[in-house]
């Protein structure tokens, strides 16, 4: 019979829960994985230094390296580390900086990616996207989905709480990036893939409507997931549209336009997200998402990150250029400051204090 259904490029082992880094030894062992045990573990200076005094005994056949920070240069510089070694694989160990490094030198080598991320930040730990600082400012790259993920809810939970209130809001952001790709697929005839669409829908769904809280292990999880989903959504479709519109472009117009007081990543997104459902004549659910966004401690107004209101309309007006060829509620409203400004005080009222 022939198999007229795709394939969904998605990592052979997903293992999320509390205490699943006890058994990455296991996991990395499975022969599609590393059938010699050879293995370049990329981790932080820092907090990296803990996690490898507890998993080093377990992983005979590694060799650690440590990652400087996120740039281009450091992934490259890992990628030459790396290639004279016959590894079977490169573990990723640590926060999203250490996963894009690694990433990035995994396929600059050739070989697969197992991720490990310690914090939930934002929905790069399992995306086929690595981004890294690099002369021009940031670059996002095309790299392949990672092969494994193992998130230990455990270590989540002693990292920052903010890095899990960063996640939510980029999770979350799901939910507006899709309502620009259907206006998108409406207005301009864009083809939307339903599957990605979907995934990336759900997910972003799951958390918005979870009644738990930073600090439930329930809610962990399924904010975890969510992340893992968001990221295969990507691989789905091609490219970051189901995780990403009018909500990151004025994410990336923040970090563009105030590089040094940019807040986190998913804070801005969550902002971002909450703000273009407004735009869009979705009022209710704006006001339903800031009031979510608001019960997890994230920003829902641009002094609560401490930018201005005008800092905040000058990052919404020059958001479309961030994401040339990118059709969102952004450009198709094509707002004039003044504009920009009004809806912004009604969103304000709508949403309350
Ligand atoms: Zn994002």
């Amino acid at each position: 019979m022939p198999v007229l259904t795709r394939l969904i490029p998605s990592p052979v082992v997903v293992d999320i829960r509390p205490g699943a880094l006890d058994d990455l030894g296991c996991v990395l062992a499975d022969e599609r994985v590393s059938h010699s045990g050879k293995l370049a573990v990329a981790v932080s200076g820092g907090s990296g230094a803990r996690l490898r005094e507890r998993l080093a005994p377990s992983l005979p056949g590694a060799s650690w390296y440590e990652v400087g920070g996120g740039t281009l240069d450091d992934a490259v510089r890992l990628a030459g580390a790396i290639k004279a070694g016959h590894y079977d694989a490169v573990v990723g160990l640590g926060g999203g900086k250490i996963i894009d490094c690694a990433k990035f030198a995994a396929a600059r080598v050739g070989l697969p990616l197992v991720a490990v991320p310690t914090n939930l930040a934002h929905d790069g730990l399992c995306s086929p996207v690595a981004t890294l600082d690099n002369d021009a400012g940031r670059g996002s790259y095309g790299v392949p989905n990672p092969i494994a993920v193992v998130i230990d809810l455990d270590v989540i939970r002693e990292a920052p709480v903010r890095f899990v209130r960063a996640g939510i809001g980029d999770a979350v952001s799901n939910i507006s990036a899709i309502a620009d790709w259907e206006l998108a697929h409406r207005v301009k005839g864009e083809k939307i893939d339903g599957l990605a669409a979907a995934i990336a829908r759900q997910a972003g769904e799951a958390v918005l409507r979870h009644p738990g809280g930073v600090g439930d292990t329930d809610f962990l999880q399924v904010l975890a997931e969510a992340l893992v989903l968001s990221g295969i959504a990507m691989s789905v479709s091609g490219d970051s549209r189901p995780s990403s519109g009018a909500c990151h472009e004025i994410n990336h117009a923040f970090d563009l336009l105030y590089p040094r007081r940019a807040a986190a990543h998913g804070e801005q997104c969550g902002l971002g997200a909450a703000f273009a459902m407004y735009l869009r004549g979705a009022h209710e659910e704006s006001a339903y998402m800031a009031g979510v966004l608001r019960r997890h401690g994230l920003p829902v107004l641009p002094e609560e990150i401490g930018f201005s209101t005008q800092e905040f309309v000058r990052a919404v007006e020059f958001a479309p250029q961030t994401r040339p060829g990118r059709y969102t509620i952004l450009e198709h409203l094509d707002l004039t400051t003044d504009q920009i400004k009004d809806i912004y005080a009604d969103y304000v009222k709508a949403i309350g204090s």
